[in-house]
């Protein structure tokens, strides 16, 4: 009985990629947005920033990533090694239990991005952005993390290329998350605890607050002062920056062809905004299919109620405007829905999703309705993120928790309308190195 049904039934389970379909091109998705993406403006004069401007922080490999209107850029043959010795392509699995349990019509699957050594999508960006700085001599890398799983990705990317790497990490964090500080360290970074006295701007910080508990914005300024003051070093960021967004299109591009192989087309793909790069890997080349009328999918960016950078602006909570990305005011202008760079978020379990403003490119997309965005309410997903661990058998991150539970939600107005539907979401992280967040919420 080894029929065609059969096997599609079998792959149905889990869809794999061989290690040569990781993509050779990253999609450029500015090239596609209609009417074009805002410029990122100079902090002091306005005027839309010059390539060589953006040389005191970036290689310029990076730069003409940043600022290429071109659709499709080459991935190097070096990234997709490192790529593959990461576990890409990663599977795309059918959620078949948790559809059980919900009683629902709908055909759920998730795309594995918690399968990377360090537990999330960042090594995707990670290891492209230490590549251009490699090969541009670049011997040092700084950068700042939230719950860490940024400073993580890179201080495993700068390991691989024989770099050093300094990362300043939230000060709340820091305390309250020491695992994630021993892998950083493991993987030989230095790590200090932001606001820290190894930075002007930290040291100012640190005297008007000597308690302060730090945020991404104020450990991103320390993480660029030290870049722009030390020889051969440059600053990384993790999420937000065109390039980021990126390269992690390798997600969205694996998941497009695991779709096709069990002839499904998605409905609706959701997946967790912090900055927006896994949701912008994760829909973009989809949202590029969409645009050429080949699929007819909603895309839903899920953000916490307690920082509603995008559907905040119905409520007047938040803005569509040039914002700076830090706290200091020395990143570039950026084009973006923003809580306001001096915004201090409530101390919520995914640190992942806490940063001030969104993608430009994500802000540009849902400016102009293309995609949608919800918020949800901490227990919310911690209910789905228990659910789905019982049922798929996997703890997942608690960024990654509300990209479940929209997908839940979802699922059970699907049940209500007897409707099939295929929801497909981006699993980015597992929650391995967040289980004090989970004690936390389940009262343990
Ligand atoms: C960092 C992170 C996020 C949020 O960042 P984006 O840039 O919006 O993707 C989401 N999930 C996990 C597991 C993370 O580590």
């Amino acid at each position: 009985m080894a029929d065609n049904s059969e096997a599609k039934a079998r792959e149905a389970i889990k869809v794999t990629l061989d290690v040569d379909e990781i993509p050779k091109k990253w999609y450029n998705i500015v090239a596609d947005i209609p009417g074009g993406l805002p410029p990122a403006l100079h902090p002091g004069t306005k005027e839309p920033l010059k390539p060589s401007e953006w040389e005191a922080i970036f290689p310029k490999g990076l730069i003409r990533q940043e600022l290429s209107t071109e659709r499709f850029i080459d991935v190097p043959d070096e990234v997709r090694e490192a790529l593959a010795r990461i576990g890409r392509p990663t599977p795309l699995y059918r959620a078949s239990r948790l559809e059980k349990a919900l009683g629902t019509p709908a055909r759920i699957y998730y795309k594995r991005e918690d399968l990377s050594p360090t537990g999330s999508h960042k090594p995707n960006t990670a290891i492209a952005q230490a590549y251009f700085n490699f090969i541009e001599g670049v011997d040092h890398l700084t950068t700042e993390t939230g719950a860490g799983q940024w400073g993580s990705a890179l201080s495993s990317a700068a390991a691989y290329f024989g770099m050093k790497c300094t990362v300043f990490m939230v000060k709340s964090s820091y305390d309250q998350k020491p695992y994630r500080k021993y892998v950083m360290k493991l993987y030989g970074a230095d790590v200090y605890a932001s606001p820290s006295d190894r930075t002007e701007f930290g040291r100012k910080t640190l005297e008007k607050d000597p308690g302060c508990a730090g945020s991404l914005g104020i450990a991103i300024s320390e993480a660029i002062e030290l870049a722009v003051n030390s020889p051969n070093t440059k600053y990384s960021l993790g999420s937000v920056l065109n390039h980021v967004m990126l390269h992690q299109t390798v997600i969205g591009q694996e998941a497009q062809k695991q779709l096709a192989m069990i002839d499904e087309k998605p409905d609706k793909m959701i997946a967790c905004v912090g900055g927006g790069s896994n949701f912008a890997g994760f829909t973009f080349p989809f949202i590029y299919e969409k645009l050429k009328g080949k699929n007819d999918a909603r895309f839903i960016a899920v953000e916490p109620e307690s920082v509603p950078s995008l559907t905040g602006i119905k409520s007047g909570r938040s803005r569509y405007d040039y914002d700076f990305g830090d706290t200091a005011g020395m990143t570039p202008l950026l084009k973006m829905y923003t809580l306001g760079h001096d915004f201090m978020p409530d101390p919520i379990h995914a640190g992942g999703l806490r940063y001030h403003g969104m993608a430009p490119t994500v802000s540009a997309l849902y400016d102009k309705g293309i995609i949608d965005a919800e918020a949800l309410p901490q227990d919310e997903t911690f209910v789905a993120g228990e659910l789905f661990t019982r049922t798929e058998g996997i703890i997942p991150a608690p960024e990654s928790c509300h990209a479940i539970a929209s997908a839940i939600r979802h699922a059970r107005e699907c049940k209500r309308l007897n409707k099939e539907e295929v929801i497909v979401f981006n699993l980015s992280g597992h929650g391995l190195l967040d289980l004090q967040n989970y004690a936390t919420m389940l009262g343990m």
